[in-house]
């Protein structure tokens, strides 16, 4: 009894620290000492354990104000804590409330509560995908080369003789408490439970090989530079005949000659002849995959904005496509003959030149504002 430390001690904290110090020493300590960070370490082991015992006292107000008065024995066998021993599960049980959810599924301590071996599971590959504007608003099926490890050909398994097929090995200390049962993962096997019994050359320590796959990856329209697609088990083998990991394609965006994205809207900026400008036009302007004519109304201002309703990028998921906004630029020519000159002379004074906005022709900042409306 007396060769127990004091739990305050042992979290690191005050007498008087309240319940989020407690918690926050305990997730440091927690995460410092894990038997699988600490694989086969005995001694981050118990630190690990006497850490979670200590958390398990001082969280519950009721058994914390019983261990003030009376120390350990306060706590001790009968208090509904300890009674029979707490094991490495009651300890994870713990951590739902500890680490809010962060080490449900695939983290340490995540797959334990069933007792038995866990499957191994492969990493995740990560592949860039380059797609053209064109590709993007159509969705494509691509076919990718990957270097990846898959299970090599005529591997046999057999039980782990370290964990008995198990993936944990158990043991039991005497402590003041009773018999605490501690368990962790087999260092041996890494809990899957098993090891290779005949092994090909080709095949690594884990019963996997290295080989190039082609694999199909279809891409949904409307996807955005940086988005990441998951193919699942397309990734690498998991060791011992586990479940695969995913294959990540990473979305890359190639730029159009043209047309600019955003979002789901499609930006082009016109130059416009100045007489078309003037007394009005077609125009051909170019679309995804194609070719559109707009129409220049007579005396059409530079910075006029036109709209092409659903000429824009599917969205994503969803029902719909965004537009293609085209930018009007009145194109004023950089040089003219001597006849140009001439002409251009002859209307510099006339009336119609004169600008005489009306109130229609919003000035630049008055259309910023609108945007952001
Ligand atoms: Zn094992």
């Amino acid at each position: 009894m007396s060769n127990k430390r004091d739990y305050y001690e042992i979290l690191g904290v005050s007498k008087g620290a309240d319940a989020a110090e407690i918690k926050k020493a305990y997730r440091k300590m927690a995460l410092k000492y894990h038997p699988d960070k600490n694989p086969g370490d005995k001694a981050a082991e118990d630190k690990f354990k006497e850490a979670a015992e200590a958390y398990e006292i001082l969280s519950d107000s009721d058994k914390r104000s019983r261990y003030d008065r009376f120390g350990h024995a306060g706590v001790g066998s009968g208090s509904g804590g300890f009674g029979g021993g707490m094991n490495m599960d009651d300890i994870f049980s713990q951590f739902g409330d500890v680490f809010g959810g962060a080490f449900g599924g695939g983290g340490f301590g995540g797959s334990r509560s069933g007792g038995g071996s866990r499957t191994a599971r492969g990493t995740n590959l990560r592949v860039k995908m380059k797609l053209t504007l064109e590709e993007i608003a159509e969705g494509v099926t691509k076919k990718i080369k990957v270097n990846k490890l898959v299970n090599a050909d005529g591997v046999t398994y057999k039980n782990c003789s370290t964990c008995g097929g198990s993936g944990r090995v158990t043991r039991v200390a005497q402590t003041f408490l009773g018999a605490m049962q501690t368990q962790s993962t087999c260092h041996v096997c890494q809990g899957a439970g098993k090891m290779i019994d005949q092994r090909p050359s080709d095949a690594d320590a884990q019963g996997l090989k290295r080989q190039e796959e082609v694999i199909e990856v279809q891409i949904p329209a409307g996807v955005e530079e940086g988005m990441q697609l998951s193919v699942s088990g397309k990734g690498n083998a998991g060791p011992f005949n586990g479940i695969p990991g995913d294959l990540i394609v990473v979305i890359e965006e190639l730029a159009h000659e043209e047309l600019r994205r955003e979002g789901e809207n499609l930006h082009y900026e016109a130059f416009v002849n100045f007489v078309d400008a003037v007394l009005g036009e077609s125009i051909e302007i170019p679309t995804i995959g194609g070719k559109a004519k707009i129409k220049i109304e007579p005396g059409t201002q530079s910075g006029k904005m036109l709209r092409l309703k659903g000429k824009g990028l599917p969205i994503l998921q969803r029902h719909g496509h965004g537009d293609l906004l085209v930018h009007i630029n009145v194109w004023t020519p950089r040089k003219v003959s001597k006849e140009e000159r001439e002409i251009l002379e002859k209307l510099r004074n006339s009336d119609s030149f004169k600008p005489n906005p009306d109130g229609n022709e919003k000035g630049f900042f008055q259309r910023v504002k609108d945007m952001f409306q």
